[in-house]
């Protein structure tokens, strides 16, 4: 696998570490398991960093030195594509010839490095974009800047040279054909996953939102994700002061938790959701936690009565299946992957815009009713169920062996 610009090593929810990280993570770890070898290569960010790490039996990640460990963006990186690649060149001819089967390459940036080592090793190149920039920019959010041009061409580039296109939904895959001309013969869409073992129905709420500093009984409010403008926490923030408008005797019994750190600039960064928070009145009932790991995230989910994702734009939104594994409905935007993620009427709630009102109306109708609260928190475990890494793990080996099988004078499949 190639993750040239966020290190599965890396803490997701804040800068460029999210959904990406964790999908890399989940899927390679099961890939190990059913006897995979996986091996991931990553842009080394810090000298401290072994040239190889182990990050799970079966599972290795490589740290390439392209460019300065510090002080490069995500926008800078385009320039170092030539030193990651001849660095996984160089890393691969250590080996003897045919080390590896398959390239496994994610977003655009892994995607350039991808194209070409797959003409080099003569292996398919099967190609995750996580993210779309024509689809990103069509919906950008106040504050946020467009991708770049260099990124666009990038991805048509890799859609047009990759011999399998993965997508996490169906309206991906369109956007895919429609906005990049991808051949449809070449996309399998394959469902994320969910940790069921970690992320569980809470059996004390109440023991969640203590250890959180929640006044007991709390009606309780929640964000998790990277702190960005496309992101939209505002719109929680603003949904809250609505709330409280509309019925004041609620500030006593209202909490709402914003975890995660900062990522990119604009309106929705920590600071200014803090003054945002000020300016709305809402200050002394919203609570902001720095992004945490696996078992202590999913205290937050199972602390909230309602986890809200009211992104501008979202391929598929893990937060939203963590959300519902742990017991909690989510309302959600209805943009991407998240009709896909939650089930409207029956995991939780689908808002077709980003008026606060209207997620006022959305948010209050799950929480300040405890029927309809328990109904949906029911169906959001159901749903979650539905989706497993083993699966998405699964579907990819099957891709891999498949793109294998495809290749002119390729072998006759991965041993799996
Ligand atoms: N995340 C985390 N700790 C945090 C906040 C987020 O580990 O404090 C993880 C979260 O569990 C999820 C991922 O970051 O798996 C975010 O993925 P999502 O698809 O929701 O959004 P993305 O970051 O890809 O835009």
């Amino acid at each position: 696998m190639i993750s040239l610009h966020t290190s599965p090593l890396a803490q997701p929810g804040t800068g460029d570490a999210g959904g990406m990280n964790v999908y890399v993570v989940e899927t390679a770890r099961r890939m190990a398991q059913r006897g995979v070898q996986v091996e991931i290569f990553t842009r080394a960010t810090s000298s401290d960093l072994p040239p190889v790490a182990e990050l799970a039996p079966g599972v290795l990640v490589r740290h390439i030195t392209a460019g300065p460990y510090g002080g490069l963006g995500k926008e800078d990186l385009p320039g170092q594509l030539c030193a990651f690649t001849a660095g996984v060149l160089r890393d691969e001819a250590r080996h003897e010839p045919g080390w590896y089967d398959v390239v496994h390459s994610h977003y655009w940036l892994s995607g350039q490095v991808g194209w070409l080592v797959r003409d080099r090793w003569g292996v398919p190149l099967v190609h995750t974009a996580h993210t779309l920039a024509k689809v990103k920019n069509a919906s950008l959010a106040d504050g946020d800047r467009p991708e770049p041009l260099v990124r666009v061409v990038g991805e048509e580039q890799v859609a047009a040279e990759a011999d399998r296109l993965v997508t996490s939904t169906q309206a991906e895959a369109d956007d895919l054909v429609a906005a990049y001309g991808a051949d449809p013969e070449r996309i399998r869409t394959i469902a994320p996953g969910v940790d069921l073992r970690t992320f569980t129905p809470a059996r004390d709420r109440e023991a969640a939102r203590a250890a959180l500093g929640v006044p007991a009984g709390a009606v309780t409010l929640a964000f998790v994700g990277r702190i960005q403008p496309l992101k939209a926490p505002d719109v929680l923030l603003r949904a809250a002061a609505v709330m409280l408008a509309r019925d004041p005797g609620l500030r006593e019994r209202l909490a709402v938790l914003v975890v995660g750190g900062p990522s990119g600039t604009g309106l929705a960064e920590p600071e200014s959701l803090v003054s945002l928070a000020r300016e709305l009145g809402i200050a002394d009932v919203v609570r902001f936690l720095p992004p945490r790991a696996g078992a202590e995230l999913a205290e937050v989910y199972r602390a909230a009565d309602v986890v809200a994702v009211p992104s501008h734009s979202e391929s598929f939104g893990l937060v939203a299946l963590e959300a519902q594994a742990c017991g909690t409905p989510v309302v959600a935007a209805a943009v991407g992957g998240l009709p896909t993620a939650v089930a409207h009427e029956r995991s939780g709630l689908l808002v077709d815009d980003h008026d606060p009102g209207r997620w006022a109306d959305a948010l209050g109708r799950v929480v300040l009713d405890q029927a309809e609260r328990q109904r949906l928190a029911a169906g959001a475990v159901e749903h979650a169920a539905m989706f497993s890494w083993e699966r998405t793990a699964d579907a990819l080996l099957a891709t891999y062996a498949e793109a294998r099988r495809a290749q002119v004078g390729g072998a006759a499949g991965v041993a799996v």
